[in-house]
């Protein structure tokens, strides 16, 4: 992402949606301003660092008062392309994209299903939460005709590159990949890797360095 000319870190882009989390949490409890340093504390983040990512895209905020919450949170719902709503698509309608498909939060935050495909004869022309499964052969026709601009990868992972390389053939600048298998993309396509084994061996480090170092009041510090 760049903003006035400066590129904007995707550490930086992570803790805008954990703001807007945030503030969306604030807004439900009634209130209508928040202090620099309230909203970096509810993220264990320095108001300092908070001032800095903002200061990518603007000045917010008035001195002595704060922010104002709702505000704010519409400038980030903007900045985060949240004020529209993106058709995606799961390719790989196994155990993980079925049950991302039925996670209604996608929904919430403005992140439409709009197709799914398959390999398995058995599930290709079937629908899923009324969601029709395609053959991913049909990839380019269908992301073409309904627009779709994100792709969640849950196929397995022998099967991961050649799915995202089609992906990325059919116009596709955005995939999130499950698969256990890192995929080489150019600068134009963001491709980002979840992968819950790998933040389940962080909490092991973490936990094993517990155990050697045996701290005095047993607290971990956790980066944030
Ligand atoms: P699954 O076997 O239940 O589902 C995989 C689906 O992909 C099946 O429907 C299969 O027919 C389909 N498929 C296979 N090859 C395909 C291809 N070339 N094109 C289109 N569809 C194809 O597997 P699962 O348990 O849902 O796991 C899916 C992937 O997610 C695996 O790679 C797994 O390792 C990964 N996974 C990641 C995490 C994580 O934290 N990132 C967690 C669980 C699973």
């Amino acid at each position: 992402m760049i903003e006035n000319g400066k590129k904007v870190p995707q550490v930086t882009v992570k803790r805008l949606s954990r703001y807007l989390r945030v503030l969306e949490h604030f807004s439900e409890q009634g209130y209508e301003t928040i202090s620099s340093e309230e909203l970096a504390n509810e993220l264990h983040v320095k108001p300092s660092q908070l001032r800095k990512d903002l200061a990518y895209f603007g000045e917010f905020g008035t001195r002595g008062m704060g922010y104002s919450v709702s505000k704010l949170a519409e400038v980030l719902r903007k900045i985060l392309g949240l004020h529209r709503q993106w058709a995606i698509a799961i390719i790989g309608v196994g155990n993980l994209g079925t049950a991302l498909l039925r996670y209604k939060g996608l929904n919430e935050k403005g992140f439409r299903v709009a197709a799914l495909f398959d390999d398995d004869p058995e599930k290709v022309g079937s629908a899923r939460s009324g969601i029709h499964i395609y053959h991913v052969d049909n990839l380019a026709n269908v992301v073409k005709e309904k627009n779709i601009q994100i792709v969640i990868l849950t196929v397995p992972a022998p099967a991961a590159r050649a799915a995202a390389e089609a992906v990325i053939k059919a116009g596709i600048k955005s995939i999130l990949n499950f698969a256990p298998v890192s995929i080489k993309t150019g600068p134009e396509i963001t491709c980002l890797q979840v992968d819950i084994a790998s933040e389940l061996k962080i909490l092991s480090h973490y936990l094993a360095g517990q155990d050697v170092s045996g701290g005095k009041d047993g607290k971990v510090a956790i980066p944030g």
